[in-house]
């Protein structure tokens, strides 16, 4: 950490901030300029508050050199982390493909698309058994019987599945079903929730918060890192700026930026990113031009009758062509498509 200190503060002042910081227990080094000190101070732990030196009396700024999360951290793995789930591995060369509609609406429903989906090439199948609606009224999902038909129809095309999980009294049928548990956007900073995620080894996909920064999805992350848990991936699901047309603000910025603080895969949802079906397309090979390890997408069958997110939903002709302007990009970057 770095403890800038104000130009021309007395000898007195420059004192009392150093003995403040080796009372904390810091190593202090210290170098000064004509009018102006710099204070470096060696061992500060993870969770110690910069404010507690901020206040102080002569200090302008502080500077925090490592980042707070640890795990999460390229610092502490520097190489990509991979992850195999059944035939797939996830963070490597293959860009990994997750489709499928917001919510598994029935049995018709999600056979149709498991089939679209698998034939034009994903490996995953995505749909929501437990939904995190805005209003109480909306649907909210088939439940433990949505689990089991995802289930049912990604088996049925060879397909693997992710699907949400809203608390932890659901973890536990999520595990007989997912090969990946989602965790939504709105429970980046349900924490008692994370640290049960860090109990368990199916594979985590974090959806970043709507208004989190990099270090607070990082920091989510490590939360569950920290339980045991070492399979988590990140997810970029836009954010809520100050533009109203588009339903989020997809940051394509997060991709790299993520992956040079963070050894842990990102995957792109473009679907919930911008939220307009004719959009989705573009985004997503933003996304795979950015580096994005994995993109997951919304298809419908039917989208105009869909129980959820229909305007953002890709009819099964546009998801098949998608997969072939992702592969197009894919091989510019020495990548594939899983
Ligand atoms: C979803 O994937 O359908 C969903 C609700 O996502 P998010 O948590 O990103 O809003
Ligand atoms: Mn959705």
């Amino acid at each position: 950490m770095v403890v800038v200190v104000e130009q021309n503060s007395s000898e007195k002042l420059i004192e009392g901030i150093i003995k403040v910081l080796n009372d904390f227990g810091f190593d202090v080094h210290r170098s000064t300029g004509m009018n102006q000190t710099v204070l470096g101070a060696i061992g500060v732990q993870p969770d110690f508050d910069l404010r507690q030196l901020e206040v102080l009396p002569g200090v302008a700024h502080v500077y925090r050199i490592t980042e707070p999360y640890k795990l999460a951290s390229r610092s502490f793995h520097p190489e990509p982390s991979r992850y195999q789930i059944g035939g797939t591995v996830i963070g490597g060369d293959a860009i990994v493909v997750m489709a499928g509609p917001c919510s598994v609406e029935s049995e018709k429903q999600i056979f149709a698309i498991a089939e679209c989906v698998a034939k034009s090439g994903a490996t995953f199948l995505r749909g929501g058994a437990y939904k995190p609606r805005s209003s109480p009224y909306a649907f909210q999902g088939l439940g433990v019987e949505g689990l089991r038909l995802l289930r049912r129809a990604a088996d049925a095309f060879g397909l693997k599945t992710v699907t949400e999980v809203m608390d932890s009294s659901q973890i536990e049928s999520a595990l007989e079903f997912a090969d990946i548990i989602q965790v939504g956007a709105r429970n980046m900073q349900n924490y008692t929730f994370l640290r049960e995620l860090g109990k368990i080894q199916t594979p985590v996909m974090l959806k970043r918060g709507l208004a989190a920064t990099f270090e607070e999805w990082l920091m989510s992350a490590e939360y569950i890192l920290s339980g045991g848990n070492k399979h988590v991936m990140l997810c970029e699901r836009g954010i809520r700026t100050f533009e109203p047309s588009t339903r989020n603000t997809m940051d394509i910025g997060a991709i790299p930026m993520i992956h040079s603080r963070s050894h842990l895969p990102i995957i792109a949802d473009p679907s919930h990113g911008i939220g307009i079906r004719t959009k989705v397309m573009p985004m997503a090979r933003a996304a795979v031009a950015a580096g994005a390890d994995g993109i997951i997408v919304e298809v419908h069958n039917d989208p105009d009758h869909a129980k959820s997110d229909g305007a953002q939903s890709l009819f099964p002709e546009q998801f098949t062509e998608m997969m072939g302007q992702l592969s197009a990009i894919a091989s510019v970057i020495g990548r594939t498509i899983a």
